[in-house]
């Protein structure tokens, strides 16, 4: 098996490959008001520990890991409601229908199918700033998907130099924005990544 990724940079994939890259190869990170918030959110929701109520269970913080599909990671909460199991996803924000979300909560799932060999047929992403829990059905072709990404996470992870930018609304809440420059690519033309390795 090659080296694991984290299911967070596929998730970033699916957001922005050049985002991922940079993520992954520089560690470019820059704070800012989205990811100071969503930090919090999480340190929040990771208090690690088991709840037990009538019929359900809920684990916190729950390191993940598939030897199949190359992957490690976390949920932030794996719920047992009378036998069917389910991940839970925390983020900042409203409501909204972004696919990076869930590919990441898919990949958790199938990380935890595998683990437990039980079947995860539903996860669900809370969106802190709205308080609602949104259900989303883990189906075939969203779990085809998700593999789809890591693989070609994979292959992105392999490139030298970064995958042009695509600037867009996205980038306001990117944390990679200081590294990207992808308003100011065409004047530096003449910086090659490449270089940078050596
Ligand atoms: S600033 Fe925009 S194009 Fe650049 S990495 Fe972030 S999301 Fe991608």
């Amino acid at each position: 098996m090659s080296d694991p990724i984290p299911i967070t940079i596929v998730a970033e994939y699916v957001f922005c490959p050049r985002s991922a890259w940079l993520a992954f190869l520089t560690g470019a990170f820059q704070a800012n008001e989205f990811t100071v918030e969503g930090e919090i959110l999480h340190q929040k929701v990771h208090t690690s520990g088991e709840e037990s109520r009538r019929g359900q269970k809920r684990w916190k913080g729950v390191p993940l890991f598939s030897q199949r599909l190359g992957l490690v990671g976390y949920a932030d909460v794996v719920e047992d409601v009378e036998g069917t199991w389910s991940v839970i996803e925390y983020k900042r924000g409203r409501v909204a229908d972004r696919l990076s979300d869930k590919v990441q909560l898919c990949l958790q799932a199938m990380c935890l199918e595998e683990m437990t060999a039980r079947s995860v047929p539903e996860g669900c992403i809370y969106y802190a700033a709205s308080r609602r829990k949104v259900a989303v059905p883990l189906t075939p072709p969203l779990r085809q998907l998700a593999r789809h990404s890591v693989q070609e996470t994979r292959e992105l992870l392999a490139l030298r130099s970064p995958p042009p930018g695509q600037p867009g609304p996205r980038c306001r809440a990117c944390a990679r924005s200081s590294a990207c420059l992808v308003e100011a690519n065409s004047r530096l033309a003449c910086f090659r990544w490449e270089d940078w390795w050596q």
